[in-house]
């Protein structure tokens, strides 16, 4: 069974108890291994990863969206947790190019010399197109495609081979088109709400693709500050399983 975990919900500048966006997927599959998925790090990603109850070991890999600090800023901070939390595999890092140097120049602005057995960063480039394929392994496909933003940026789809069940990220965008079909038929749909401007969705933006895709269920992410309940009239009217994402929320979607 696969959940979703809202490690963070906040826009770049966002409520005083959310903190940047950053999701985490894992598996418990009683027959097989435990696998996790982070996406994005602009944050303490594994501070957030531990109080969500998941394990380091079964981080199977971290994927990067775009270059915005929000983003990818607290990749050192992760590299360096995990080698001291004892993560000794490797960890592959999945993402466009432009993702992946902006977490590399980040990594490299600090003198790990001395961190004995660190575990292997694994760089893994995505071609930034349509239908790109960004992870596959034993649990899960990963795969993504451009999204309109200030920086070149994907949205994501990410499917859980043991159950069939699928579940889509905006990550940072105008409503468009690509993420309706990222997010064609999921369980759910996590989808930005920053507000209106260039680059970003409105709540009621984010729940018309959710219509447009036939998700069945839309968890708003990349909230400003005092985004409620009460502002969600208008979206639901346009989809009406529309909900404010939980800091820290766990969601399970069998
Ligand atoms: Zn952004
Ligand atoms: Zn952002």
């Amino acid at each position: 069974m696969p959940t979703l975990h809202l490690l963070g919900t906040g826009a770049a500048a966002s409520d005083p108890h959310r903190t940047t966006t950053m999701l985490a997927f894992s598996s418990d599959e009683e027959a097989g291994d435990a696998s996790t998925l982070l996406v994005d790090c602009g944050g303490d990603a594994i501070q957030r990863y531990r109080q969500a109850g998941l394990d380091i070991e079964d981080l199977d890999a971290l994927i990067l969206t775009h270059e915005h600090a929000d983003h990818v800023s607290g990749f050192p901070l992760l590299m360096e947790r995990l080698w001291l939390l004892g993560r000794r595999r490797p960890l592959p890092v999945c993402g466009i190019s432009q993702a992946l140097a902006q977490a590399e120049r980040a990594f490299g602005a600090f003198d790990t010399s001395g961190w004995d057995d660190m575990p292997t960063i694994q760089w893994r480039e995505a071609p930034y197109e349509e239908d790109a394929l960004v992870f596959s392994g034993e649990t899960w496909r990963v795969t993504a495609a451009p999204v309109e933003h200030a920086k070149p940026n994907v949205g994501l789809r990410i499917e859980h081979g043991p159950s069939g069940r699928t579940a889509a990220y905006s990550c940072d965008t105008e409503p468009t088109p690509s993420v309706a079909r990222l997010g064609a038929g999921a369980d759910v749909l996590v989808h930005e709400a920053n507000g209106d401007f260039p680059g970003h969705s409105t709540a009621e933006g984010a729940a018309r693709i959710a219509a447009e895709a036939g998700a069945g269920r839309l968890l708003l992410v990349h909230l400003p500050p005092g985004l409620a309940e009460a502002h969600l009239d208008d979206a639901r009217s346009h989809f009406e399983h529309t909900e404010i994402g939980e800091e820290l929320g766990g969601y399970s979607y069998r």
